[in-house]
């Protein structure tokens, strides 16, 4: 990944996972929060341990979790723009949520 970036990731955690605040020691994993495929920058790269890395890859406990520890972490460093797009998804998650809720329930 670009370097600038990942030192920028680097410095920002202080080496400690930005979900959990682990330590990470060496397993640190910088996580493009949104997909290595889209722009890499040090507003969508946050550092993870091994742990949070796994979960978040596989939503543990759900992706709505981990779009309320993004949207956080986002609020906390002031990272307008990131924040804006998770917030969209967890709108997004939440909307198909209560649809289905609805629909279980007969409402349409
Ligand atoms: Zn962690």
């Amino acid at each position: 990944m670009n370097q600038r970036v990942w030192k920028a990731v680097q410095e920002r955690s202080g080496g400690r996972c930005e979900s959990c605040s682990r330590g990470s020691g060496n397993y640190g994993q910088t996580d493009h929060f949104f997909g290595r495929a889209r722009a890499e920058g040090v507003e969508s790269c946050w550092l993870l341990c091994m742990e949070c890395h796994y979960r978040k890859t596989n939503n543990q406990p759900s992706a709505r979790f981990w779009l309320e520890m993004f949207v956080a972490h986002c609020a906390k460093h002031g990272y307008e723009a990131a924040r804006e797009r998770a917030t969209k998804r967890l709108e997004g998650i939440v909307a198909v949520r209560e649809f289905e809720m609805a629909k279980a329930r007969g409402v349409q």
